[in-house]
């Protein structure tokens, strides 16, 4: 719903956009009209995609490029624009033209500045001004943002949380997304819109100190939550314990198919359920410094929901309801009365259609 007045306020007041030659409308526009693009970018080099897709959100075209190892910035944006040449082809577009991209990238992403501050597991992106790069490119206006942001206002308003019941709309006024993947990133989206704090660094809650001298940090600093909760903390530690347990041992073997690397956070929280000792002591770890920080949090901004996407939430009921139970006994009632942990309903898209949704905001 955006007007020429709206439009313009909306970048005085955040600060967020860079619209350069940004298509001002007077009124809501018609899915026939225009196009939106949604790039994912992610530091470890396993997800590079591009998605076209209607003014509705809907994806009508979807393309990527994962890498088995950790790519330079050229490397990216080069494929980026072999996939952006796939996507928009004439034929697909049908003489109407695509209005704004959108950006989720997995690093810390200065949003009111369009520039990335660093790319996580990746060099050479250190304040690269990708916002202005990719709208010089394309001549369109271009919205970057972190991938936890970009996947909370997914979620907020085409997954999960997207309804118009009472749960939905308690949601869309506060609504916690945590993406537990390699690393743990979280988005923050209060009465629709993200909140980015005053240097863009809000949510950023996998280096939240919850356990003093615990395990080492990709931060290098000791015991935040990512280097107990996140898909990687978990595999690691179901590995490094199993070592003096040979029933796990076995156990690893049979449903990794004897390749024990390859043990999913997934596959963990289905072995603590089947009993093993080893896989509920990895778990319970998750459990207990996850809820600490929740409730941490909860006690601050007090959300309607928390959504929780990544890997490890691919765990299910298996990790949302002993995490909802635990926050009603750490936290106050009047917190918790109307407060949902669910896993997010988008899945391994959250990120991708982020990405279209932060270039629909206000069309
Ligand atoms: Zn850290």
């Amino acid at each position: 719903m955006s007007t020429q007045h709206s439009f313009g306020t909306f970048n005085r007041d955040s600060g967020s956009l860079t619209l350069q030659g940004a298509t001002r409308t007077t009124g809501k526009l018609l899915a026939s009209q225009g196009y939106v693009v949604g790039i994912e970018i992610s530091g470890s080099g396993a997800r590079q995609s591009v998605a076209l897709a209607d003014l509705e959100g809907k994806i009508l075209y979807r393309t990527r490029r994962p890498l088995e190892y950790v790519p330079d910035t050229e490397t990216v944006l080069k494929l980026i624009d072999d996939m952006l040449e796939e996507t928009l082809t004439a034929e697909r577009l049908h003489d109407t033209r695509v209005l704004r991209v959108g950006v989720a990238v997995g690093g810390l992403v200065d949003a009111s500045q369009g520039i990335v501050r660093t790319l996580h597991h990746a060099h050479g992106w250190n304040d690269f001004p990708l916002q202005d790069y990719l709208a010089k490119r394309l001549d369109k206006p271009c919205i970057i943002d972190n991938n936890a942001n970009a996947a909370a206002l997914a979620e907020v308003t085409f997954g999960v949380a997207s309804g118009s019941d009472s749960f939905s709309r308690a949601s869309e006024r506060v609504a916690l997304y945590v993406g537990l993947g390699r690393g743990i990133g979280g988005g923050l989206v209060v009465n629709g819109k993200i909140y980015h704090g005053v240097s863009s660094t809000a949510g950023e809650i996998g280096h939240m100190l919850v356990k003093e001298h615990g395990p080492k940090c990709s931060c290098g600093n000791y015991g935040h939550l990512e280097a107990i909760a996140s898909a990687q903390a978990i595999s690691r530690a179901m590995i490094g314990l199993s070592v003096e347990h040979p029933e796990t041992e076995a156990a690893i073997r049979r449903v990794t198919g004897a390749r024990a690397e390859r043990i999913t956070a997934e596959q963990v929280f289905r072995l603590a359920a089947d009993g093993d000792p080893v896989a509920q002591s990895v778990t319970q770890d998750v459990y207990q410094y996850l809820a600490i920080a929740l409730a941490n949090i909860v006690h601050i901004i007090n959300p309607g929901v928390i959504i929780l996407g990544g890997q490890v939430a691919q765990a299910g009921d298996l990790l949302t309801q002993p995490l909802q139970e635990r926050l009603q006994d750490l936290c106050l009632k009047a917190a918790t009365r109307s407060l949902r942990v669910v896993q997010g309903s988008l899945g391994a898209e959250a990120n991708l259609t982020g990405a279209v949704t932060l270039a629909l905001q206000d069309i």
